[in-house]
Protein backbone atom coordinates (compact mmCIF):
# COMPACT_ATOMS: atom_id res chain seq x y z
CA UNK A 1 0.00 0.00 0.00
CA UNK A 2 1.40 3.39 -0.57
CA UNK A 3 3.35 4.70 2.13
CA UNK A 4 3.86 8.60 1.69
CA UNK A 5 7.45 8.43 3.37
CA UNK A 6 8.86 6.75 1.30
CA UNK A 7 9.10 8.96 -1.95
CA UNK A 8 11.92 10.44 -0.98
CA UNK A 9 13.95 6.94 -1.04
CA UNK A 10 12.30 5.58 -4.58
CA UNK A 11 9.58 8.53 -5.17
CA UNK A 12 7.62 5.90 -7.18
CA UNK A 13 4.06 4.69 -5.46
CA UNK A 14 2.22 1.91 -6.76
CA UNK A 15 -1.39 1.39 -5.34
CA UNK A 16 -2.80 -2.40 -4.93
CA UNK A 17 -2.73 -4.10 -8.68
CA UNK A 18 -5.54 -6.74 -9.98
CA UNK A 19 -9.14 -6.00 -9.37
CA UNK A 20 -10.82 -3.48 -7.26
CA UNK A 21 -12.84 -4.65 -4.15
CA UNK A 22 -16.65 -5.02 -5.14
CA UNK A 23 -15.83 -3.32 -8.67
CA UNK A 24 -18.14 -0.50 -7.17
CA UNK A 25 -19.82 1.60 -9.93
CA UNK A 26 -19.93 4.94 -10.67
CA UNK A 27 -21.28 7.13 -7.75
CA UNK A 28 -24.68 8.80 -9.42
CA UNK A 29 -24.13 12.58 -9.67
CA UNK A 30 -26.66 14.50 -7.80
CA UNK A 31 -29.76 16.04 -10.07
CA UNK A 32 -28.74 19.80 -10.97
CA UNK A 33 -25.71 19.21 -9.71
CA UNK A 34 -23.07 21.32 -10.95
CA UNK A 35 -19.25 20.43 -11.76
CA UNK A 36 -17.71 23.53 -10.09
CA UNK A 37 -17.30 23.37 -6.73
CA UNK A 38 -15.83 25.64 -4.00
CA UNK A 39 -11.78 25.56 -3.77
CA UNK A 40 -11.60 22.55 -1.05
CA UNK A 41 -9.49 20.05 0.03
CA UNK A 42 -11.66 17.80 1.12
CA UNK A 43 -9.26 16.11 3.99
CA UNK A 44 -6.87 15.34 1.40
CA UNK A 45 -3.36 17.09 3.02
CA UNK A 46 -1.77 16.11 6.16
CA UNK A 47 1.49 16.81 7.37
CA UNK A 48 3.22 13.58 6.39
CA UNK A 49 5.75 12.79 3.81
CA UNK A 50 8.96 15.20 3.67
CA UNK A 51 8.88 17.77 0.74
CA UNK A 52 11.37 17.52 -1.88
CA UNK A 53 13.70 20.67 -1.69
CA UNK A 54 12.79 23.07 -4.83
CA UNK A 55 14.50 26.66 -5.03
CA UNK A 56 11.89 29.49 -5.43
CA UNK A 57 14.38 31.73 -7.04
CA UNK A 58 14.50 31.95 -10.83
CA UNK A 59 17.78 33.19 -11.75
CA UNK A 60 17.69 32.91 -15.63
CA UNK A 61 15.86 34.10 -18.45
CA UNK A 62 12.32 34.87 -18.04
CA UNK A 63 9.48 34.63 -15.61
CA UNK A 64 8.21 31.33 -15.04
CA UNK A 65 4.39 31.97 -15.35
CA UNK A 66 3.20 30.34 -12.22
CA UNK A 67 -0.27 29.63 -10.38
CA UNK A 68 -1.25 32.17 -7.98
CA UNK A 69 -1.43 29.58 -5.24
CA UNK A 70 2.97 28.97 -6.31
CA UNK A 71 1.67 25.36 -5.20
CA UNK A 72 3.30 22.06 -6.85
CA UNK A 73 1.30 21.11 -9.96
CA UNK A 74 -0.12 17.58 -9.98
CA UNK A 75 -0.68 15.92 -13.31
CA UNK A 76 -3.70 12.73 -12.95
CA UNK A 77 -4.01 10.62 -16.01
CA UNK A 78 -6.19 7.27 -15.78
CA UNK A 79 -4.37 4.35 -16.81
CA UNK A 80 -5.30 2.25 -19.80
CA UNK A 81 -8.57 4.20 -19.51
CA UNK A 82 -11.14 2.57 -22.00
CA UNK A 83 -9.73 -0.82 -21.28
CA UNK A 84 -9.84 -0.27 -17.12
CA UNK A 85 -13.46 1.32 -17.50
CA UNK A 86 -13.86 -2.23 -19.26
CA UNK A 87 -12.34 -4.36 -16.67
CA UNK A 88 -13.98 -3.04 -14.18
CA UNK A 89 -17.42 -5.82 -14.71
CA UNK A 90 -14.66 -8.47 -15.75
CA UNK A 91 -12.59 -8.86 -12.41
CA UNK A 92 -11.75 -12.07 -13.95
CA UNK A 93 -9.57 -10.68 -17.01
CA UNK A 94 -7.77 -8.02 -14.97
CA UNK A 95 -4.43 -9.80 -14.64
CA UNK A 96 -5.11 -11.38 -18.83
CA UNK A 97 -4.31 -9.10 -21.60
CA UNK A 98 -7.58 -7.36 -22.50
CA UNK A 99 -7.84 -4.59 -25.22
CA UNK A 100 -10.75 -2.77 -26.18
CA UNK A 101 -11.58 -2.54 -29.87
CA UNK A 102 -13.25 1.20 -31.66
CA UNK A 103 -14.25 -0.26 -35.31
CA UNK A 104 -11.27 -2.20 -36.13
CA UNK A 105 -8.59 -0.69 -34.47
CA UNK A 106 -7.84 -1.21 -30.14
CA UNK A 107 -8.52 1.80 -28.97
CA UNK A 108 -6.94 1.26 -25.56
CA UNK A 109 -4.44 -2.01 -23.95
CA UNK A 110 -4.48 -3.22 -20.16
CA UNK A 111 -0.71 -3.36 -18.95
CA UNK A 112 -0.46 -7.12 -19.40
CA UNK A 113 -1.26 -6.66 -23.13
CA UNK A 114 1.14 -3.71 -23.75
CA UNK A 115 3.80 -6.09 -22.41
CA UNK A 116 3.06 -8.57 -25.14
CA UNK A 117 3.23 -5.84 -27.60
CA UNK A 118 -0.25 -4.68 -28.52
CA UNK A 119 -0.98 -0.51 -28.57
CA UNK A 120 -3.68 1.77 -29.27
CA UNK A 121 -4.11 2.31 -32.74
CA UNK A 122 -3.27 -1.44 -34.11
CA UNK A 123 -5.78 -3.02 -36.26
CA UNK A 124 -7.30 -5.62 -34.07
CA UNK A 125 -6.20 -8.55 -36.30
CA UNK A 126 -2.31 -7.52 -35.96
CA UNK A 127 -2.94 -7.35 -32.44
CA UNK A 128 -4.64 -10.91 -32.19
CA UNK A 129 -1.64 -12.52 -34.34
CA UNK A 130 0.70 -10.25 -31.90
CA UNK A 131 -0.91 -12.12 -28.99
CA UNK A 132 -3.51 -14.99 -29.85
CA UNK A 133 -4.74 -15.03 -26.28
CA UNK A 134 -5.65 -11.26 -26.13
CA UNK A 135 -9.47 -10.54 -24.69
CA UNK A 136 -11.04 -7.77 -27.24
CA UNK A 137 -14.05 -6.24 -26.07
CA UNK A 138 -16.07 -3.45 -27.80
CA UNK A 139 -15.37 0.48 -26.47
CA UNK A 140 -18.36 1.03 -23.69
CA UNK A 141 -18.76 4.61 -24.80
CA UNK A 142 -21.87 5.11 -22.16
CA UNK A 143 -19.62 3.77 -19.49
CA UNK A 144 -16.59 5.52 -20.59
CA UNK A 145 -18.09 8.87 -20.55
CA UNK A 146 -19.91 8.59 -17.43
CA UNK A 147 -16.60 7.30 -15.26
CA UNK A 148 -14.76 10.60 -17.15
CA UNK A 149 -17.86 12.62 -15.29
CA UNK A 150 -17.18 11.40 -12.53
CA UNK A 151 -13.79 11.85 -13.02
CA UNK A 152 -13.72 15.16 -13.34
CA UNK A 153 -16.21 15.28 -10.46
CA UNK A 154 -13.42 14.17 -7.79
CA UNK A 155 -10.90 16.44 -9.64
CA UNK A 156 -13.20 20.03 -8.93
CA UNK A 157 -14.04 17.98 -5.57
CA UNK A 158 -9.96 18.11 -4.66
CA UNK A 159 -8.51 20.77 -6.39
CA UNK A 160 -8.66 24.44 -6.21
CA UNK A 161 -7.99 24.81 -10.29
CA UNK A 162 -8.53 21.95 -12.86
CA UNK A 163 -7.20 22.21 -16.26
CA UNK A 164 -8.19 19.46 -19.07
CA UNK A 165 -5.95 17.66 -20.98
CA UNK A 166 -8.72 14.93 -22.01
CA UNK A 167 -11.66 12.85 -20.93
CA UNK A 168 -9.15 11.26 -18.52
CA UNK A 169 -6.42 13.79 -17.80
CA UNK A 170 -5.65 16.39 -16.22
CA UNK A 171 -3.59 19.35 -14.58
CA UNK A 172 -4.44 19.73 -10.95
CA UNK A 173 -3.60 22.69 -8.39
CA UNK A 174 -4.94 21.04 -4.91
CA UNK A 175 -4.18 24.48 -3.08
CA UNK A 176 -1.24 22.46 -1.54
CA UNK A 177 0.98 25.11 0.48
CA UNK A 178 4.17 22.77 0.24
CA UNK A 179 5.38 19.47 -1.51
CA UNK A 180 4.57 17.10 1.41
CA UNK A 181 0.56 18.45 1.19
CA UNK A 182 0.72 18.02 -2.70
CA UNK A 183 2.16 14.17 -2.49
CA UNK A 184 -0.38 13.65 0.47
CA UNK A 185 -3.25 15.00 -1.78
CA UNK A 186 -1.71 12.92 -5.16
CA UNK A 187 -2.01 9.94 -3.09
CA UNK A 188 -5.55 10.89 -1.85
CA UNK A 189 -6.98 11.35 -5.09
CA UNK A 190 -5.03 7.97 -6.01
CA UNK A 191 -7.53 6.36 -3.31
CA UNK A 192 -10.59 8.26 -3.40
CA UNK A 193 -10.59 7.41 -7.55
CA UNK A 194 -9.87 3.42 -6.96
CA UNK A 195 -12.32 2.97 -4.45
CA UNK A 196 -15.40 5.22 -5.90
CA UNK A 197 -14.74 4.82 -9.68
CA UNK A 198 -12.73 1.62 -9.62
CA UNK A 199 -10.13 2.62 -11.59
CA UNK A 200 -6.21 3.30 -11.69
CA UNK A 201 -5.15 6.36 -12.17
CA UNK A 202 -1.16 7.82 -11.91
CA UNK A 203 0.05 11.11 -10.10
CA UNK A 204 2.56 12.67 -11.18
CA UNK A 205 3.63 16.08 -9.06
CA UNK A 206 6.63 18.48 -10.50
CA UNK A 207 7.10 21.96 -9.70
CA UNK A 208 6.04 22.82 -13.48
CA UNK A 209 3.38 21.44 -16.49
CA UNK A 210 6.08 19.72 -18.16
CA UNK A 211 7.85 18.01 -14.85
CA UNK A 212 4.28 17.23 -13.69
CA UNK A 213 3.09 14.87 -16.72
CA UNK A 214 7.03 14.06 -17.30
CA UNK A 215 6.54 12.46 -13.57
CA UNK A 216 3.09 10.90 -14.18
CA UNK A 217 4.51 9.32 -17.00
CA UNK A 218 7.42 7.85 -14.72
CA UNK A 219 4.40 6.74 -12.14
CA UNK A 220 2.61 4.65 -14.63
CA UNK A 221 0.78 2.20 -14.28
CA UNK A 222 -1.24 3.18 -10.78
CA UNK A 223 1.33 5.19 -9.21
CA UNK A 224 2.83 8.19 -8.04
CA UNK A 225 5.70 9.53 -8.51
CA UNK A 226 7.42 13.20 -7.89
CA UNK A 227 10.31 15.21 -9.83
CA UNK A 228 12.55 16.37 -7.25
CA UNK A 229 14.74 19.28 -7.30
CA UNK A 230 17.76 17.08 -8.16
CA UNK A 231 15.84 14.87 -11.21
CA UNK A 232 14.51 17.97 -12.53
CA UNK A 233 17.78 19.72 -13.07
CA UNK A 234 19.13 17.00 -14.61
CA UNK A 235 16.23 17.05 -16.86
CA UNK A 236 16.17 20.27 -17.69
CA UNK A 237 19.97 19.85 -19.50
CA UNK A 238 19.77 15.92 -20.59
CA UNK A 239 15.71 15.49 -21.53
CA UNK A 240 15.39 14.38 -25.30
CA UNK A 241 13.35 16.97 -27.17
CA UNK A 242 10.71 14.07 -28.16
CA UNK A 243 9.77 13.78 -24.53
CA UNK A 244 8.50 17.89 -24.35
CA UNK A 245 5.07 17.73 -25.94
CA UNK A 246 3.80 20.35 -28.52
CA UNK A 247 6.89 19.90 -30.79
CA UNK A 248 5.88 18.59 -33.72
CA UNK A 249 7.66 16.48 -35.92
CA UNK A 250 8.41 19.06 -38.62
CA UNK A 251 9.68 21.32 -35.89
CA UNK A 252 11.45 18.00 -34.74
CA UNK A 253 13.40 17.71 -37.99
CA UNK A 254 14.91 21.23 -37.78
CA UNK A 255 16.45 21.04 -34.72
CA UNK A 256 17.55 17.94 -34.95
CA UNK A 257 19.56 19.24 -38.03
CA UNK A 258 21.37 21.87 -36.19
CA UNK A 259 22.17 19.44 -33.14
CA UNK A 260 19.41 19.97 -30.46
CA UNK A 261 18.29 17.03 -29.54
CA UNK A 262 18.42 17.43 -26.24
CA UNK A 263 17.08 20.34 -24.20
CA UNK A 264 20.74 21.38 -22.90
CA UNK A 265 21.50 21.52 -26.85
CA UNK A 266 19.62 24.66 -26.89
CA UNK A 267 22.55 26.11 -24.89
CA UNK A 268 25.26 25.87 -28.10
CA UNK A 269 22.93 27.76 -30.15
CA UNK A 270 22.70 31.72 -31.29
CA UNK A 271 19.76 32.89 -30.37
CA UNK A 272 18.82 34.23 -34.16
CA UNK A 273 19.69 30.41 -35.15
CA UNK A 274 16.99 29.09 -33.17
CA UNK A 275 14.38 31.71 -33.37
CA UNK A 276 14.98 31.54 -37.01
CA UNK A 277 14.61 27.61 -37.19
CA UNK A 278 11.96 26.98 -35.16
CA UNK A 279 10.16 30.03 -34.59
CA UNK A 280 10.23 33.21 -32.04
CA UNK A 281 7.20 31.49 -29.45
CA UNK A 282 9.07 27.23 -29.84
CA UNK A 283 12.66 29.29 -29.05
CA UNK A 284 11.32 31.00 -26.05
CA UNK A 285 9.84 27.74 -24.89
CA UNK A 286 12.40 26.20 -24.86
CA UNK A 287 14.61 28.56 -23.24
CA UNK A 288 12.14 28.72 -20.67
CA UNK A 289 12.04 24.90 -19.93
CA UNK A 290 16.10 25.08 -19.85
CA UNK A 291 15.78 27.90 -17.60
CA UNK A 292 13.28 26.01 -15.38
CA UNK A 293 10.72 29.10 -16.21
CA UNK A 294 8.51 27.06 -17.84
CA UNK A 295 4.46 27.10 -17.64
CA UNK A 296 3.14 26.13 -14.29
CA UNK A 297 -0.18 28.52 -14.58
CA UNK A 298 -3.34 25.92 -14.87
CA UNK A 299 -5.71 27.66 -17.38
CA UNK A 300 -9.27 25.81 -16.12
CA UNK A 301 -11.38 25.32 -18.80
CA UNK A 302 -13.96 28.01 -17.21
CA UNK A 303 -11.28 30.62 -17.91
CA UNK A 304 -11.34 29.69 -21.61
CA UNK A 305 -12.17 31.62 -24.81
CA UNK A 306 -12.34 28.61 -27.06
CA UNK A 307 -13.22 25.31 -26.97
CA UNK A 308 -11.85 22.74 -29.62
CA UNK A 309 -12.77 18.74 -30.85
CA UNK A 310 -11.45 16.76 -33.09
CA UNK A 311 -12.47 14.19 -35.78
CA UNK A 312 -10.61 11.69 -37.87
CA UNK A 313 -11.51 9.65 -40.83
CA UNK A 314 -8.15 8.41 -40.79
CA UNK A 315 -8.03 4.91 -41.75
CA UNK A 316 -11.42 3.93 -40.75
CA UNK A 317 -12.91 4.69 -44.33
CA UNK A 318 -16.51 4.15 -43.03
CA UNK A 319 -19.55 5.17 -44.18
CA UNK A 320 -20.72 6.89 -41.08
CA UNK A 321 -17.72 9.06 -40.57
CA UNK A 322 -19.12 11.29 -43.19
CA UNK A 323 -18.06 15.15 -42.14
CA UNK A 324 -21.82 15.59 -41.03
CA UNK A 325 -21.05 12.56 -39.07
CA UNK A 326 -17.44 14.22 -37.86
CA UNK A 327 -19.07 17.60 -37.00
CA UNK A 328 -21.99 16.45 -35.41
CA UNK A 329 -19.82 14.24 -32.49
CA UNK A 330 -17.56 17.29 -32.37
CA UNK A 331 -20.45 19.63 -31.89
CA UNK A 332 -22.16 17.91 -29.06
CA UNK A 333 -18.89 16.63 -27.34
CA UNK A 334 -18.30 20.81 -27.34
CA UNK A 335 -21.83 21.97 -26.52
CA UNK A 336 -21.44 19.35 -23.54
CA UNK A 337 -17.80 20.70 -21.86
CA UNK A 338 -19.27 24.38 -22.94
CA UNK A 339 -22.56 23.62 -20.36
CA UNK A 340 -20.55 22.34 -17.85
CA UNK A 341 -18.16 24.87 -17.37
CA UNK A 342 -20.73 27.67 -17.40
CA UNK A 343 -20.03 28.71 -21.14
CA UNK A 344 -21.40 29.99 -23.68
CA UNK A 345 -20.45 30.89 -27.10
CA UNK A 346 -20.65 33.32 -30.20
CA UNK A 347 -19.02 31.76 -32.71
CA UNK A 348 -17.99 28.00 -34.71
CA UNK A 349 -14.95 27.65 -36.86
CA UNK A 350 -15.02 24.58 -38.84
CA UNK A 351 -11.25 23.13 -39.90
CA UNK A 352 -11.67 20.92 -42.20
CA UNK A 353 -8.07 18.74 -43.35
CA UNK A 354 -9.20 17.24 -47.00
CA UNK A 355 -7.52 13.62 -47.39
CA UNK A 356 -5.87 14.73 -50.33
CA UNK A 357 -3.42 17.03 -47.95
CA UNK A 358 -2.96 20.63 -48.85
CA UNK A 359 -4.47 23.75 -47.62
CA UNK A 360 -6.88 23.46 -44.80
CA UNK A 361 -10.48 25.28 -45.27
CA UNK A 362 -11.94 27.29 -43.07
CA UNK A 363 -16.00 28.23 -42.10
CA UNK A 364 -16.73 30.21 -39.71
CA UNK A 365 -20.15 31.54 -38.44
CA UNK A 366 -20.13 34.18 -35.54
CA UNK A 367 -23.99 34.42 -33.96
CA UNK A 368 -25.43 37.90 -32.54
CA UNK A 369 -25.88 35.98 -29.18
CA UNK A 370 -23.74 33.82 -27.42
CA UNK A 371 -25.65 30.28 -26.51
CA UNK A 372 -23.87 26.66 -25.74
CA UNK A 373 -27.81 25.38 -28.05
CA UNK A 374 -26.20 22.03 -29.51
CA UNK A 375 -29.74 22.40 -31.64
CA UNK A 376 -28.59 25.73 -32.63
CA UNK A 377 -24.52 25.13 -33.07
CA UNK A 378 -25.38 21.73 -35.46
CA UNK A 379 -27.85 23.59 -37.56
CA UNK A 380 -25.30 26.80 -38.02
CA UNK A 381 -22.72 23.36 -38.69
CA UNK A 382 -24.31 21.84 -41.11
CA UNK A 383 -25.55 24.91 -42.79
CA UNK A 384 -21.57 26.28 -43.45
CA UNK A 385 -21.26 22.57 -44.16
CA UNK A 386 -24.06 22.55 -47.22
CA UNK A 387 -22.53 25.89 -48.58
CA UNK A 388 -19.10 24.21 -49.09
CA UNK A 389 -17.95 21.82 -51.43
CA UNK A 390 -16.19 19.34 -49.18
CA UNK A 391 -13.51 16.70 -50.43
CA UNK A 392 -13.20 13.51 -48.74
CA UNK A 393 -11.54 14.75 -45.60
CA UNK A 394 -8.51 13.20 -43.16
CA UNK A 395 -10.28 14.71 -40.67
CA UNK A 396 -11.71 18.26 -39.25
CA UNK A 397 -11.59 20.36 -36.29
CA UNK A 398 -14.58 22.56 -35.04
CA UNK A 399 -13.99 24.79 -32.55
CA UNK A 400 -16.46 27.05 -30.27
CA UNK A 401 -15.40 30.62 -30.38
CA UNK A 402 -15.74 33.91 -28.21
CA UNK A 403 -16.71 31.64 -24.99
CA UNK A 404 -18.36 34.03 -21.89
CA UNK A 405 -19.44 32.84 -18.74
CA UNK A 406 -23.35 31.94 -18.86
CA UNK A 407 -24.29 34.15 -15.94
CA UNK A 408 -22.57 37.24 -17.97
CA UNK A 409 -24.94 35.95 -21.17
CA UNK A 410 -27.81 35.05 -19.66
CA UNK A 411 -30.14 38.08 -21.59
CA UNK A 412 -29.03 36.75 -25.22
CA UNK A 413 -29.30 33.18 -24.79
CA UNK A 414 -31.60 32.08 -27.61
MG1 LIG B 1 -4.48 7.99 -19.71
Amino acid sequence: MEQPSVHRARRRHRGVGGPRRGHPSVRARRPGARRRRPAALTGCVGSEGTAPQHSNTCTIRGVRETNPTGSPVLHVDADAFFASVALRSRPELTARPVAVVAHVYIASANYPARARGVRSGMLATDALRQCPELTLIDVPRAEVEEVGDALFDIFHGCATAVEPGSIEEAFLDVGATDWAAAIHAGHALRRRVASELGIPISVGVGSTKLMAKLASRRAKPDGLYVIEAGEEAELRTTLPLTDVWGIGATTLARLTRIGVFRLGDVDGIPQNELQHVCGTAMARRLWRIRAGTDDALLRPVEQRTVLTAEGSTAGYGRPDHTPQELTLACVERLCKRATRAGLAGTGITLTLRPETGGKAIVLKRTLVGATTGRDTWLSVAADLLAGERVPRLAGLRVSLTGLLPLDRVQHTLF
